[in-house]
């Protein structure tokens, strides 16, 4: 979240308000409205409260027009109904709600298998708020098992976690967090994000993992987490180094599994340690949830383990949290009943096919080169063609907002900073029709943009929106 400071503005505030809130209200008889930096002296009705909060959200983004995010923007109004029924149940409560817990466990157990653990039973996994807190989960993991491992140089060594320079920034946050050494394979000329051979380079005896990201998040592309495996696995013959891999999949390990059959990315790759999902993203669950999971026990050491109640015994649990809504949790069982690997398919099948349409659609512009075709994660990064100097990318982003599309324009991180791209990222609920007004606005702006005698943006800082 947000590092949020004191009020920016002075504290008061008009003394006008809405007349229906006020003396055209019997009951409330507001005159003033209340102040929203400290604690107001006087309690609301409800029903005003309400409009005073309802108004003001208006102003946010359409969530379903954000082709900025990877996480679910719509939901079955059946798996909205569940949610509501669940939010008062806390996760952590095993032993007051059972059947949540139990829904946790299945769920994880469907995971397993999905993601061909070779023994699903033996297979140790939880839920999360979300990739962030699984990935910071399975870091954790790696350096304890490294820590062990190294028991007669640790503490003293410094341990390092090998990754492309495109991780999403969560792995920063590990890496700060938990004193680790950050090494980043660089990007180098079209190659955009890790290259197995120079991951393997970067190992030494101080090495707790290496992540490998299904879905890069600059431009969708999967990284080859088969050749990543193969690269190491050399370099354990020539060095004796056993360096375990981590997938953060935080997209991709819920569409190639549907899509992607063939690709070996997930246990059935023996250095594949552990695996995080978001539920939030093409888990096609609300904000609020991820998974770790964990080849075997072995892979998770046991003295990150704490237990909590549970019908009279205890149950292990691992998270960075305690308490945390039950709902999310339920609606990803609800997710996985109701579609099957069937339905999955067809979902992700769907996305992807919007993706790859639309990519097609921004290509026979003219204007623009993509750089992915959303033929791997449903999203694809483009950016304007070299003879196109009379605007640029951030100029794109600013004028499609006005329209109000929220797609997201950045640089590139070192050694390719020279690029800035836009990206698209496509999601169920964004249909082949919402695409096509999409180009159709996109088209109508180009004979405007053309015209301008340069880019209009000169704080690209300011110009780019968040991208992950
Ligand atoms: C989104 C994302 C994360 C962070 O996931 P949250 O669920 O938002 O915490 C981590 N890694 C990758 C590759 C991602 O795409």
């Amino acid at each position: 979240m947000p590092l949020h400071t004191g009020p920016a503005k002075p504290a008061e505030r008009p003394s006008t308000v809405n007349p229906f809130y006020g003396e055209a209200d019997p009951v409330s008889g507001m005159t003033e409205a209340p102040p929203q930096h400290r604690l107001p002296e006087a309690p609301l009705p409800p029903a005003t409260a309400y409009q005073l909060v309802h108004d003001e959200l208006m102003l946010d983004g359409n969530s379903r027009l954000n082709l900025a995010t990877f996480v679910t923007t719509w939901m079955e109004p059946q798996a909205g109904v569940l949610m509501a029924e669940c939010r008062d149940k806390n996760m952590i409560d095993k032993d007051e709600y059972p059947r949540t817990a139990e829904l946790e466990r299945r769920c994880v157990a469907m995971l397993a298998d999905l993601w061909n653990a070779p023994d699903p039973a033996a297979a140790v996994g939880c839920s999360t708020t979300g990739s962030s807190e699984a990935c910071m989960l399975a870091g954790m993991a790696l350096k304890r098992r490294w820590a062990q491992r190294n028991a007669d140089r640790y503490p003293g060594a410094r341990p390092n976690l090998v990754m492309g320079v495109n991780v999403q920034v969560c792995w920063e946050k590990f890496c700060s967090f938990w004193e680790v050494e950050m090494r980043q394979v660089p990007m180098e000329g079209d190659r955009f994000h890790l290259d197995p051979q120079a991951a393997a380079e970067l190992c030494d005896e101080n090495t707790i993992g290496v992540v490998g990201i299904l879905g890069s998040t600059f431009d969708g592309s999967y990284e080859p987490i088969d050749e990543l495996c193969a690269a190491l696995d050399e370099l354990q013959e020539r060095t004796g180094l056993d360096i375990p891999v981590h997938v953060d999949g935080a997209s991709g390990a819920m569409v190639a599994p549907f899509l992607d059959e063939h690709l070996r990315w997930d246990f059935r790759l023996p250095r594949v340690a552990s695996i995080n999902t978001s539920g939030h993203k093409y888990g096609l669950v609300y904000p609020g949830v991820g998974w770790a999971l964990w080849r075997s026990a072995a892979e998770l050491p046991e003295e990150l383990v704490f237990r909590v109640n549970y019908l009279g015994g205890d149950m292990p649990t691992f998270a960075l949290n305690f308490s945390r809504p039950g709902a999310q949790v339920v609606a990803q069982y609800y997710t996985f009943l109701r579609l099957g690997r069937a339905g999955f398919k067809a979902v992700q099948r769907t996305t992807r096919a919007v993706a790859m349409q639309l990519a097609e659609r921004v290509a026979a512009l003219g204007d623009f080169q993509l750089l992915t075709r959303g033929d791997e994660l449903p999203v694809f990064a483009f950016t304007t063609a070299t003879d196109v100097t009379a605007y640029d990318v951030f100029d794109v982003s600013r004028r499609m907002r006005e329209n109000g599309w929220l797609v997201p324009a950045y640089t590139f991180p070192p050694h390719r900073e020279d690029l800035s791209v836009l990206r698209v990222v496509c999601r169920n609920g964004f249909s082949s029709d919402l695409a096509e007004l999409f180009v159709e606005d996109l088209e109508r702006l180009l004979p405007e943009l053309r015209r301008q005698s340069g880019p209009s943006t000169h704080d690209k800082g300011a110009a780019t929106c968040f991208h992950h």
